[in-house]
């Protein structure tokens, strides 16, 4: 069960996370926090005309909210703000349902193991919480809660 939880590219995106530092030309950024877990982070959103231009994050958090929030960044480059909604959307879709699982999530289907673990379903999708809030409601810390 446990190999399920941490496929692969879990592993490898919480020992190497892609996009993991600060960015100070960001337009928007976005604190997170899940208090379940004690897994924290920042969001930088780099937006302009409407599409993700760079993204990356800085945090500190059990190894499913590291990789879910460096996979995370990776999909989003080059997205507008509605296809991120969307992705969003899919992603909680993919955690908290048994609704089969989309193509187009790409690699973030390796996390659909996790739909198994409640507890860490809210590790998992920290990252996109506080996305949401940075392209809804930049500046506010969100919570799982
Ligand atoms: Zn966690």
């Amino acid at each position: 069960m446990v190999d399920d939880l941490y496929q692969d590219i879990i592993l490898d995106h919480s020992k190497r996370p892609r996009n993991c530092h600060p960015m100070p030309d960001a337009t928007r950024t976005a604190k997170g926090y899940n208090p379940l877990c004690g897994d924290k982070l920042e969001l930088y959103l780099k937006m302009e005309n409407g599409i993700v231009q760079d993204v990356s994050f800085v945090g500190s958090g059990c190894a499913i909210s590291t990789a879910s929030a460096s996979l995370m960044t990776e999909s989003l480059k080059g997205k507008t703000r509605e296809e991120a909604i969307k992705l969003l959307d899919k992603f909680h879709e993919l955690l908290t349902t048994d609704s089969p699982v989309g193509k187009d999530l790409g690699k973030l289907v390796v996390f659909c193991g996790v739909r198994d673990y409640p507890a860490r379903v809210k590790c998992a999708t920290l990252a996109w919480h506080t996305l949401k809030s940075a392209l809804t409601d930049p500046g506010e810390t969100t919570t799982t809660e």
